[in-house]
């Protein structure tokens, strides 16, 4: 028989099991805050559960818990996290300090299935969905990392790593769930943005499942004949069904919406490419965020000059929509947006 992953397991389902097992079903809130708020990593340690219960649970279940199997730091102070899952695959998570807060950027997926030419993730084969714990346990690692190196617990979570969040809605929700939940870190939602290529259909759905996290999307170009060329998916995610997703979103939501931007040299930085940004912005309540383009091994991308990104901050600012310029972070390890591609 092979053995459960006891995390699969709700509450309900636990208490079930232990009434099953003639023992009282309280323990299940014991195991439970063992296994979400202590983030356990095997049942010897439950130490105040009888050897027997103990024994019990390592009869019918295992945890697969992931494990750090390499931890780099940045000049910077950034960290990355190389995850081993139990089934030997590797992920990426990065730790980003700045004065006041932590953030946490895990992945939701084993590589991407989306195929961004500027993005070293897009390098790698899709091979499955992250689970909810596996995404809850690069979370608390690096919560934990970050009470021990920075003597602060963790303040904000990204859904910027490798993968496609919205392609693996429900086991991201399930995370955010227990991250948010009182049983797991507690963490208010208001904290947590997640990041989106643009799924339309999905970015209704959540807007409809009445979530309370941020939203951000990965622009990149307000023109769809440009977009298409360096996001390929977007052929069949247009940014017209984008807009009208993100419309809804905002109605039932009431909660802006991020653009992602990056400006390269000689792609998007003239002026057209400006004003269809800025009519795009006039769509939908937002807030333009424009990242440095991280150089990837193979990419012939090159980040445009800071005259040109002057040009689109003063064009945004002069309509209204607020931007910000953000530096990248942990570039000389690989742990910059856009970089994570298991490297080592
Ligand atoms: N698939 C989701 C989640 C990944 S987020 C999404 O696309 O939003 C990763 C972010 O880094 C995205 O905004 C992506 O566009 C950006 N990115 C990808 N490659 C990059 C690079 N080389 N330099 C800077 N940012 C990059």
């Amino acid at each position: 028989m092979t053995k459960k992953d006891i995390r699969r397991l709700s509450l309900e389902d636990l208490r079930l099991f232990f009434t099953e097992q003639g023992q009282q079903s309280f323990r299940a809130n014991q195991v439970y805050q063992w296994l979400w708020q202590k983030g356990a990593h095997d049942f010897e340690g439950m130490t105040n559960l009888s050897l027997e219960t103990r024994e019990l649970l390592q009869e019918h279940f295992v945890i697969n818990h992931i494990s750090v199997d390499q931890m780099q730091r940045s000049s910077d102070g950034t960290i990355k996290n190389a995850v081993r899952l139990h089934d030997d695959l590797i992920v990426e998570s990065v730790l980003i300090p700045t004065k006041t807060r932590t953030t946490a950027c895990v992945s939701s997926q084993v590589g991407c299935s989306l195929d961004c030419t500027f993005c070293a993730t897009a390098r790698l084969k899709r091979m499955r969905n992250l689970n909810p714990d596996e995404i809850y346990d690069q979370v608390m690692a690096i919560h934990q990392e970050s009470l021990l190196y920075y003597d602060r617990p963790l303040s904000n979570i990204v859904f910027m790593g490798m993968g496609e969040p919205l392609m693996n809605y429900n086991n991201v929700l399930l995370a955010i769930e227990k991250i948010t939940g009182v049983e797991g870190l507690g963490m208010s939602p208001k904290r947590i943005t997640l990041s989106t290529s643009g799924v339309p259909k999905m970015i209704k759905k959540l807007a409809d499942d009445h979530v309370k996290f941020h939203l951000a999307l990965s622009l990149h170009s307000a023109i769809q004949e440009k977009r298409q060329v360096i996001m390929p998916f977007a052929e069949r995610f247009t940014l017209d069904d984008v807009s009208e997703a993100l419309v809804y979103w905002y109605e039932k939501t009431k909660r802006r919406i991020t653009f992602e931007y990056i400006v390269w040299d000689g792609f998007n930085d003239t002026d057209q490419d400006i004003r269809a940004l800025v009519q795009f912005c006039k769509k939908v309540p937002c807030k333009v965020n424009i990242i440095e383009y991280n150089a990837i091994d193979d990419g012939d991308f090159k980040q445009a000059s800071e005259h040109r990104i002057q040009a689109y901050t003063q064009a945004l600012e002069r309509a209204h929509i607020p931007v910000t310029v953000r530096r990248s972070r942990g570039n000389d390890i690989d742990a910059a947006c856009g970089q994570l591609a298991n490297k080592h």
